[in-house]
């Protein structure tokens, strides 16, 4: 059987998707290149000409740089990739924030210095400014990958679990395990107890315990996965799937070059 995915739900931020006909190895990979390898740009230096507010420099550089940032990462290369030596606008771009208070400074106030960025979120606050307080700061905008920093980190929840298929070989519609089960995967219909949405079985193994008839059977598809992603908003559910797929083809295809290398 080949490789196929069936999408169960898929928004803005979120994804929950079937992926079968691959090895445990495959699965485990998709589901690391989401979370570490995608590159993403995020506040990496802060600059800080003024900042009289209740806050240190070091907390507001740690609160900036875990703002999400959308935008298309192929438009900049990472910095040990870049031909410039001090940051050039290939490998950096810069965002500003001037504020006084009384004013609560949120994302919204960062000022990019590339309009093709913005902030995922509006409405995150950054720090509160009293009467006569002021910030004056310039950050610095790289790219970098989860691997290297959770700034940078596309795939803020991603795990995979087996796909579970739950089954009644014997029983007596006693009904304990609909009311144990956690996940409602039990119906009762008409006094018959029926099994629901399996998919949503997690595994726990709590209906096992209370059938007294020992008639409850819970397998696992060895080779395929229900994959449940969220994002941090910086990339859509569906981007961070597919970019993650082309790093995951393109190393493939390295891997055979080099293989290919080593026979001739
Ligand atoms: S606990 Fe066992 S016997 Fe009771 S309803 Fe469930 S499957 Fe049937
Ligand atoms: S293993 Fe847990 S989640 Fe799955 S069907 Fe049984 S009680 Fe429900």
């Amino acid at each position: 059987m080949g490789i196929e995915v069936k999408v169960i739900d898929l928004g803005e931020r979120k994804a929950k998707f079937i992926l079968s006909g691959v090895t445990p190895a495959f699965a485990n990979a998709l589901r690391r290149c989401m979370i570490n390898e995608i590159p993403r740009l995020a506040i990496d230096e802060v600059h800080f000409y003024e900042n009289t507010s209740i806050l240190f420099d070091e907390q507001i550089a740690l609160r900036l740089a875990l703002i999400p940032l959308k935008a298309d990462p192929t438009g900049y290369v990472m910095e040990d990739e870049c031909t410039c030596e001090d940051g050039c606008a290939l490998c950096q771009t810069t965002a500003t924030i001037s504020a006084e208070g009384p004013k609560m400074v949120y994302s919204s106030d960062l000022i990019m210095g590339d309009e093709n960025i913005s902030v995922a979120d509006d409405r995150i606050p950054i720090v509160d400014l009293k009467e006569g307080q002021k910030l004056l700061l310039n950050a610095i905008i790289r790219l970098g990958t989860g691997e290297m920093h959770a700034k940078w980190q596309s795939a803020v929840v991603c795990g995979y679990k087996n796909v579970p298929h739950v089954s009644i070989t014997d029983c007596n519609d006693c009904a304990r395990c609909v009311s144990i089960c956690p996940r409602d995967v039990f119906r009762l219909v008409d006094g018959r107890v029926m099994i629901g949405d399996d998919i949503n079985c997690s595994y726990c193994k709590l209906c096992l315990d209370v059938c007294e008839l020992q008639g409850i059977v819970i397998e696992e598809e060895p080779d395929a996965f229900l994959f449940t992603l969220e994002t941090d908003g910086g990339m859509s559910a569906s981007m961070t799937i597919a970019y993650a797929i082309h790093l995951l083809k393109e190393r493939a295809i390295r891997l055979k070059s080099a293989l290919e290398n080593l026979a001739h």
